[in-house]
């Protein structure tokens, strides 16, 4: 994908509406292209502007409840009018058939993975010992991990301005050890939790799990999972930083 066409799709990757394939394509070209993320940035910044200072207005009952009875019968007639097409139900028949051998393809995509990321990391701050290897140096931390584990962790300073480096820690998700990376900015905490992916890769997706936001990717290298309190547009930012940083080779 080039700028042109990155540019072309901003508005609905920021509106949530292009498919799965656009968006990570958009996405991939995003973490490379630093013009096209700070545009990207630009326009969020003002939806999210535009959308604080937008007027609301409430719609007259009467109207409201006429819309929604007109919104009514439309679907109840579509979908009945659909359910006599004989082609439907094959197509049902289908679709269920895909979803079935999916989630026996890939029992968790990230789902089960990301809720016990989620558990780590709380758990970790209650007793206020997040980590085992207290250094903002990522090289100490990188050979500390390296020395515990059986792969050598990609260890990022600081990701994104503000994000110092707190140290690591091995934690277990899955029975199996992972690295994690802590990390903070004022009173925000980020775990990033990675491991090597074997034959399951975590794909790109965002969960919003008991207050916590969370993401998921992977790379040749690892599988990643983030988890914090931030908000999303700062999830989305320090996530990308520290994808720019693995991708570009800075880090130890
Ligand atoms: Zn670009």
């Amino acid at each position: 994908m080039n700028c042109e066409e990155a540019n072309r799709l901003l508005d609905a990757y920021l509106d949530r509406e292009l498919d799965l394939r656009r968006r990570l394509e958009l996405e991939q070209h995003l973490s490379l292209c630093l013009s096209c993320q700070s545009l990207a940035q630009e326009l969020e910044e003002f939806r999210l502007l535009f959308m604080a200072s937008a007027q609301t207005l409430k719609a007259p009952p009467q109207l409201r409840a006429n819309v929604l009875s007109a919104v009514r019968r439309a679907r109840a007639k579509h979908s009945s009018a659909l359910l006599r097409q004989p082609w439907v139900f094959a197509a049902a028949v289908v679709v269920l058939g895909f979803f079935l051998a999916l989630n026996i393809l890939l029992p968790d995509a990230g789902g089960e993975l990301s809720h016990q990321a989620v558990s780590r990391h709380f758990r970790s701050l209650t007793p206020d010992h997040p980590v085992d290897v207290a250094s903002a140096n990522p090289q100490v931390v990188k050979s500390w991990l390296a020395s515990k584990l059986d792969f050598a962790p990609p260890v990022v300073g600081s990701p994104a301005s503000g994000y110092s480096l707190l140290g690591g820690r091995v934690d277990v998700i899955q029975n199996r050890s992972v690295a994690a990376l802590i990390y903070k900015r004022n009173n925000d905490v980020v775990t990033l939790f990675c491991w090597p992916p074997k034959k399951e890769r975590l794909s790109n997706r965002n969960h919003f799990i008991e207050g916590y936001h969370v993401r998921t990717w992977s790379n040749a290298e690892c599988n990643y999972i983030v988890v914090s309190k931030l908000s999303n547009s700062e999830m989305d930012e320090f996530m990308d930083s520290f994808r720019v940083h693995v991708q570009s080779g800075a880090y130890f």
